[in-house]
């Protein structure tokens, strides 16, 4: 499936890319929901969490150790931040690319219902 994420990507369409290399790339949220609001996405189609082969857990390290060399590079590390996945309906998921959210740059209020 061809998603916003993938023409990103492509360079199809513009975004704030921070971050790249051969298996992911990290753009700005366009709709922050923090100081700091990062995406983190395979190069790989994988459309959720769901969707990650079971012999393949690297494609879901390699988002999370990218957001963590982020915060330290940026220098938050210390201070916190948040990663969160949602996956499908109910996790509120809305392009089905894989992609892990980095939200920091604030105390960042508990999450829940
Ligand atoms: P989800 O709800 O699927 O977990 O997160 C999708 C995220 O993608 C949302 O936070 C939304 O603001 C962001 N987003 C949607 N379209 C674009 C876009 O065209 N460019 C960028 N940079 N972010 C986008």
């Amino acid at each position: 499936m061809t998603t916003i994420f993938h023409k990103i990507i492509q360079r199809e369409i513009p975004a704030d890319i921070v971050y790249e290399d051969a298996h992911l790339i990290a753009f700005r949220d366009i709709g922050p929901q923090a100081p700091v609001h990062v995406l983190f996405v395979p190069k790989q189609d994988v459309p959720t969490l769901n969707d990650v082969p079971e012999d393949a857990p690297e494609i879901v390290g390699r988002l999370a150790v990218a957001a963590a060399r982020y915060a330290k590079a940026q220098g938050f590390a210390e201070d916190g931040y948040r990663i969160v996945m949602n996956c499908n309906g109910h996790g509120g998921q809305t392009v089905y690319q894989l992609h892990l959210h980095l939200l920091a740059g604030a105390a960042l209020g508990r999450f829940g219902t």
